[in-house]
């Protein structure tokens, strides 16, 4: 075994505290959550659930289990309503949950049939009061669950081969993956095999059940699931001789010191997949940094070790073999987000919808599956831009499925800015939050529609609205990015509104927005502040010339 020497600082001196390691003894609990991980594997809060919380209810849950270990099944509490953003940080977390909770469904690669999506939907109106959200993970999300229910929602799920099983927590959360995989006429391999492999022989394994963080991954053949910003990313790539497979990069991620994921120089084969992948789980599990929770990241590991240590780390003590050197994957111009209508390689088509930052509900996604049935689909597909894609339709079908779901708000010929607004949950129903988010983001679209309806724009500019500082809406890598946080406006009055980040991009354009101290706006503000950005970018901007310029 490769003995990892300590880690050391900019100065090169080995820094003397302990960064709870285990690869190098360092075990003892460092902060709360690793205290509760050591006391009791996570998942095993599932029979107390079912055994005791559901039928005593809500009160019975002690705190570690309440806010810890249920987000391991996907479950959060819920903001309380009426608390302004203002009183976010001062209040205890007791103080600002109610006794429901956001349910997360796990939906690896976004794939649902038609049969699974109306389970999803049914649960949706009849424990959620229909509510259900397309996170920027592809998964679905519920809120005002009770308690109660969660048995008999697991069950449902269950019965359709879903489940909410870390759907959040400190484990490998769902797998992204391409929304047109297996259709796609520009997909060499379809990395769905490596998903379904990864879902059956790990999630829910004990074995890595216990990370410092969460771990994010993807894997595509196309470059469709912001690839720069996962812990790990497997994106497609043609190798000279082996043919296609794929590029293995690690350590991306945004919140606060976000980085883009580096590359370790590596060639996948499809059916190698799965097993390097778990190397990669297992090296954050042993040397993740587990003192402080706003480092335990893999990206601050990869930032210190750089690639090519973290590479000779998985090839000698984790693979014990080397792995084959490739090139790296081709970059797309922007990301690709599949709203409209596009053929398949059968000849069939897929289409993509856009709600609003992926607000629907349980009874549109009903409408959606029979909408998709009548077309011939049994296919859904949910993306990484919270939209929603429907595979295998007919081409005579085609007219009927968007003319019926476009009064529903999920719209195949979709303006840019339906297209390029995303928004978090924000303080409607999350803890963290400090500004209202997605009726924001619904009030923003249909007033740039609007305003803009005659500015012919060469390139789609991304709006990403955030409640808080942390980046669940990916705000560094928007061209405009929006930090939620209290504001002063121009009468000296605290409201709510953002600190703005500008020219971010993934794919060609990949970067981090730059943020201006004095760059804020209010949310009553918001849309004047797009238009003139948008106005002021096409009348200025150089042929060729980024955003970001
Ligand atoms: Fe909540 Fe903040 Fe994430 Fe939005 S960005 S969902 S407000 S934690």
């Amino acid at each position: 075994m490769t003995t990892v020497a300590p880690r050391t600082g900019s100065s090169g001196r080995a820094r003397d505290r302990s960064e709870g390691q285990w690869a190098l003894g360092q075990r003892e609990p460092l902060n709360h959550n690793e205290v509760f991980k050591a006391e009791d594997d996570a998942l095993n809060v599932r029979r107390r659930v079912e055994e005791v919380y559901a039928k005593e209810g809500f009160a019975s849950i002690p705190g570690d289990d309440l806010r810890g270990r249920m987000r391991w099944w996907g479950l959060y509490t819920q903001r309380r309503p009426g608390i302004d953003g203002g009183r976010t940080a001062s209040l205890e977390p007791e103080e600002l949950e109610d006794e429901y909770f956001m349910m997360r469904v796990r939906s690896d690669g976004g794939a649902l049939t038609t049969e699974q999506l109306r389970v999803v939907a049914g649960i949706s109106t009849e424990f959620a009061r229909d509510t259900a959200d397309i996170s920027d993970r592809q998964n679905i999300q519920y809120h005002w669950i009770r308690i109660e229910d969660v048995p008999e929602i697991w069950r449902r799920l269950e019965s359709v081969g879903l489940s909410t099983t870390e759907a959040c927590g400190d484990c490998p959360r769902v797998v992204l993956g391409s929304p047109v995989a297996g259709v796609s006429t520009e997909e060499r391999i379809d990395g769905t095999a490596a998903i379904e492999e990864i879902k059956r022989r790990y999630i829910g394994d004990q074995s890595i059940s216990n990370l410092p963080r969460k771990f994010k991954t993807a894997i595509s053949w196309l470059p469709d699931t912001a690839p720069e910003i996962n812990d790990v990313t497997f994106v497609g790539v043609e190798h000279p001789e082996h043919g296609p497979g794929f590029d293995l990069l690690v350590g991306g991620g945004l919140s606060t010191n976000p980085h883009l994921a580096v590359r370790l120089g590596t060639f996948v084969p499809l059916e190698e997949v799965p097993e390097v992948w778990y190397g990669v789980v297992s090296i954050f599990r042993d040397y993740g940094y587990r003192r402080l929770r706003h480092r335990a990241r893999l990206k601050f590991l990869v930032k210190d070790w750089g690639a090519e240590k973290f590479r000779e780390v998985l090839e000698t003590e984790y693979l014990q073999r080397r792995l084959l050197d490739g090139p790296p994957a081709p970059v797309p111009s922007r990301p690709v987000d599949h709203v409209g209508v596009f053929e398949q390689q059968d000849g069939r088509r897929y289409v993509g919808l856009a709600p609003v930052a992926g607000r629907v509900s349980g009874s549109t996604l009903t409408a959606v599956a029979d909408a998709a049935e009548a077309a011939g689909s049994q296919r859904v597909r949910l993306t990484p831009y919270q939209k929603l894609v429907v595979l295998d339709v007919e081409p005579d079908g085609v007219e009927e499925l968007v003319g019926t779901l476009a009064p529903l708000g999920l719209v195949a010929r979709a303006s840019t800015w339906r297209r390029s607004v995303m928004a978090c949950t924000g303080i409607e129903y999350c803890k963290l939050a400090i500004v209202e988010t997605k009726q924001l983001a619904h009030d923003l679209v249909g007033d740039l529609e609007q305003r803009l309806s005659d500015l012919e724009l060469d390139r789609p500019i991304s709006v990403h609205i955030n409640g808080c500082p942390n980046s669940c809406a990916r705000i560094q890598v928007a061209d405009i990015g929006l930090k939620g946080q209290i504001v002063t406006d121009a009468d000296g009055n605290q409201v709510e509104g953002f600190q703005v980040h500008l020219g971010g991009g993934l794919g060609l354009d990949a970067g981090f927005g730059r943020k201006l101290r004095s760059h804020k706006v209010t949310s009553a503000e918001l849309g004047d502040y797009v238009v003139r950005v948008a106005r002021n970018y096409q009348s200025q901007h150089e042929e060729g010339e980024r955003f970001a310029e």
